[in-house]
C-alpha cells in the first residue's frame, strides 16, 4: 500500500524520529525520502504494520512517500501551491522510487503489480474498505496527473523490464535407428510380428519398455514358439 504522510516534510528522517517513539500508534515499513529519493527501511517486510487504520495491515506492506516542503495545507486533504516547480521534483522523485520498490517487493514475493489488489493507494484501500479514510496519495498526484493506474503499469514495466527471458527451444526430436549391435534382432523380431511400431509404423527402436507393451510382445512371443512347435510335431509325426 502506498502512502503519502500528508505533512509538508520531505525529510524521511524527521518522520522516523516522530514515528520512533513510545505511544505513537502507527507504523511503515519504509519511508522514501522527498528531497534524496533515499528508500529507509523501518520494519522487516514481513512484519505487520499498523499503517492503514484496517485489514490491509494484515496483508499489504505500507509505504510513505515524504511530502514537498513547497506546499501548504489548508485543511484536510487540501493544499496550495508555494512553488510549483520544486513540488512537481519532489513529488516525481518519491514515484520513481516507489516505481523502483514496489517493482523489487513484486519480484520478491512474485506478486503481479496489475493483479486486482495487490497495489493500492491508501485511498484506494479506504474504497475496497479494507483502510481507513485518507485521500492519500491522489490528494498529491491528481495535480500532476499521476494515477495509481498509471504507478502499477510503470511498475510492471520495471519488473518486466528486469527480467531477462531466456528461451531454451526445444530439441528436436531425433528418430534414432537402433544401435548396430541391436540392428540383427530388430529386424528379426519385427519379421516375426513379436515387435510391431506404433500407431504411426515408428519402433522407437531407444525407448523404454512399458510392463503392457512387455506384456504384449511376450505373448506375441509365446503364439511364435507355439507355432513352431505345431509345425515341428507335425514333421515328426
Ligand atoms: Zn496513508
Amino acid at each position: 500500500m502506498l502512502h503519502s504522510v500528508g505533512v509538508a516534510q520531505p525529510s524521511a528522517a524527521r518522520h522516523i524520529l516522530n514515528f520512533d517513539r513510545s505511544g505513537f500508534k502507527a507504523a511503515v515499513h519504509a519511508f522514501i525520502d522527498g528531497k534524496t529519493g533515499d528508500i529507509w527501511q523501518t520494519l522487516p517486510w514481513t512484519m505487520r504494520a499498523w499503517h492503514c487504520g484496517g485489514a490491509a495491515n494484515d496483508t499489504h506492506i505500507g509505504v510513505e512517500m515524504c511530502e514537498p516542503d513547497t506546499i501548504l495545507y489548508t485543511s484536510g486533504a487540501s493544499w496550495i501551491e508555494v512553488n510549483r516547480e520544486k513540488t512537481e521534483e519532489v513529488v516525481s522523485r518519491t514515484f520513481d522510487t516507489a516505481v523502483e520498490l514496489f517493482a523489487d517487493l513484486c519480484d520478491l514475493y512474485d506478486l503481479d503489480p496489475l493483479a486486482d489488489g495487490v497495489i493500492i493507494s491508501h485511498s484506494e484501500g479506504y474504497r475496497r474498505g479494507v483502510a481507513s479514510n485518507h485521500a492519500d496519495v491522489e490528494h498529491i498526484w491528481r495535480e500532476f496527473g499521476l494515477t495509481m493506474d498509471g504507478f502499477r503499469r510503470a511498475v510492471a514495466a520495471r519488473l518486466n523490464a528486469k527480467k531477462v527471458v531466456v528461451k531454451v527451444p526445444e530439441a528436436p526430436k531425433q528418430k534414432l535407428g537402433p544401435h548396430e549391435w541391436a540392428e540383427e534382432a530388430m529386424r528379426r523380431i519385427t519379421e516375426l510380428g513379436i515387435m510391431k511400431g506404433d500407431e504411426n509404423g515408428d519402433l522407437r527402436p531407444r525407448d523404454n519398455l512399458t510392463r503392457e507393451e512387455f506384456a504384449v510382445m511376450t505373448m506375441r512371443h509365446h503364439d511364435v514358439l507355439m507355432r513352431e512347435i505345431a509345425e515341428l510335431w507335425k514333421l515328426i509325426k
